[in-house]
């Protein structure tokens, strides 16, 4: 693991200057990126294509997201107020003590290792969100990439290494670890150079990521976004009226990127009876309208197949659709029911099928339906459909699911995640190794940090960022009141 040592080794060199660059040195350099994968977009979007089974238009959008990402981390670097500079000054007249002069800010925390995703190459891989957020910061980036498209990583590194050399910069601040194998992986976790991890994967490789990194002498923070089964509660007001729609939404959202996204809407909750019947027909039409798509790679084909038929031999379980073409690594989609209550004492049932799976839970009575909501353990998001009058009488129900949901969405579909300032892309666990953070949007960078108090300082010592004169001309907050003016 010799070259391993050296990859980190260089980071870290990187890192001794990069940490002191100023936000428009990395806005620069975030841009750059963004216009370079731009000019390699025709020879990025083929490999990705070659390399997945999914279409060109899928890699167009995700191209664009990739750059719209850089672009904003860039922006936010530039601005400055990210590093949330906070003082309160001196006052030596206290009683009975003197208040001293305190001024935090936040910092980078070094190098980061980031596991590329199999199911994104580009928005949450080589170049993505974890990868602009902590060059954003001040951390190089050391990406162990995915098995599953190599060619697609190494086309990005080539386009990040030419945006960092016009830059000016190190070329280690980026780096691109291309041997497969769990042993790469926990040596660059457990590596005493490595500050953060960032990681989009299974419920098994996260945990294994984030109890490498707490088996090291010093543990490091691991920020995994893992699996998710995304309940979506159907009122019954609602797919009475707007069936139609409602069946387009989540039919699309079902079959997306072939299932194979960590936003799926994998359990569908209602009420029983002619209404949830007649909805369960509705999205069977809408699905059974598409093909079968190829998937990622064997892997995941078989990890469906496995996962899906374990869900449809449980007891109570019946199908509802099954898509009939069976061709090699084509997923069929699929749609099945179970009671509440037989869902209710099986918890086989709320593991995540990665694939266009989707179970319909269905409730005696509403109170029932409150039962099976908040009987979930962390998930990214959850969703629902009703009316306002629907919603309102749930009012408490709903207020409920901010306990084990980092998102919820209401009258559509969890996929399509926005990448906002807003945003939040995380939960508790298992839906992440940390709820506190987000790994999409613009609070994705303060996995990257952590914050530094300077007391009784002298002036001339502090970062700009804390100075008197405010000479970056950030947002501060000042004995408790935000502001940008001088001291
Ligand atoms: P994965 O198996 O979790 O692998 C992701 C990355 O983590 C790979 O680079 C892999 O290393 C590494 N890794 C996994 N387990 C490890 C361990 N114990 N020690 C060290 N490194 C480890 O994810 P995947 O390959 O993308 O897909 C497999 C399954 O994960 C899917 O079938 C699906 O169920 C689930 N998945 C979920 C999501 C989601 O967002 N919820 C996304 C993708 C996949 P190698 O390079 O050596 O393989």
């Amino acid at each position: 693991m010799e070259h391993l040592d050296i990859i980190m080794q260089n980071a870290q060199q990187a890192f001794e200057t990069f940490r002191y660059s100023t936000g428009n040195t990395r806005k620069s350099l975030l841009y750059a990126i963004a216009e370079a994968l731009e000019n390699d977009r025709e020879a990025i979007i083929s490999a990705a294509c070659a390399e997945t089974n999914l279409p060109e238009v899928r890699f167009s959008g995700e191209l664009g997201r990739t750059c719209m990402q850089l672009r904003m981390f860039g922006d936010i670097a530039g601005e400055g107020s990210w590093v949330e500079p906070v003082i309160d000054t001196a006052d030596d007249h206290r009683k009975p003590f003197r208040r001293p002069d305190m001024r935090k800010m936040l910092i980078p925390c070094g190098p980061v290792v980031v596991f590329g995703a199999s199911n994104f190459p580009l928005a949450y891989s080589t170049p993505g969100g974890d990868t602009a957020s902590a060059l954003a910061a001040g951390c190089p980036v050391i990406v162990k990439m995915h098995p599953a498209h190599p060619q697609t990583a190494r086309l990005c590194r080539n386009a990040i290494s030419h945006a960092i050399e016009k830059s000016g910069l190190p070329l280690s601040l980026f780096q691109l670890v291309d041997d497969p194998g769990f042993e790469t992986g926990k040596y660059l976790v457990q590596h005493k150079l490595t500050a953060g991890v960032g990681f989009t994967g299974s419920l098994s490789g996260g945990r294994a990521i984030y109890d490498y990194a707490q088996q090291r002498d010093n543990p490091i923070p691991v920020f995994s976004e893992m699996g998710s089964v995304n309940p979506v509660i159907l009122m019954q007001e609602a797919i009475s009226t707007k069936g139609h729609e409602i069946a387009k939404t989540l039919g699309a959202s079902i079959l997306m990127g072939v299932g194979q996204f960590c936003t799926n809407p994998g359990i569908l909750i209602g009420v029983k009876g002619e209404i949830l019947d007649e909805f369960m027909h509705l999205l069977t039409t809408e699905i059974s309208q598409h093909p079968a798509y190829k998937m990622l790679h064997r892997g995941i084909y078989e990890n469906y197949h496995q996962s899906m038929e374990q869900a449809l031999v449980q007891k109570g379980v019946d199908v509802i659709y099954k898509h009939g073409e069976s061709e090699d690594l084509k997923a069929p989609a699929v749609l099945a029911k179970v009671s509440a209550k037989t869902f209710l004492e099986n918890p086989l049932l709320r593991e995540e099928v990665f694939g266009p799976f989707s179970l319909f839970v269905c409730c005696d009575h509403l109170h029932e339906l409150e039962k099976v909501w908040s009987s979930f353990a962390g998930q990214l998001t959850t969703s629902v459909f009703g009316t306002d009058t629907e919603l309102l009488r749930c009012e408490a129900m709903i207020r409920n699911c901010a306990g084990f949901a980092g998102r919820i969405v209401f009258n559509g579909a969890p996929t399509g995640v926005e990448v906002a300032h807003a945003t939040v892309h995380g939960g508790p666990y298992p839906a992440t190794t940390d709820s506190r953070f987000t790994s999409v949007g613009a609070d994705a960078i303060k996995r990257w940090v952590r914050p530094v108090c300077w007391q009784d300082c002298p002036d001339f010592l502090l970062p700009d960022a804390l100075k008197n004169e405010n000479p970056l001309h950030l947002w501060r907050k000042i004995n408790q009141s935000f502001s940008k003016e001088k001291i």
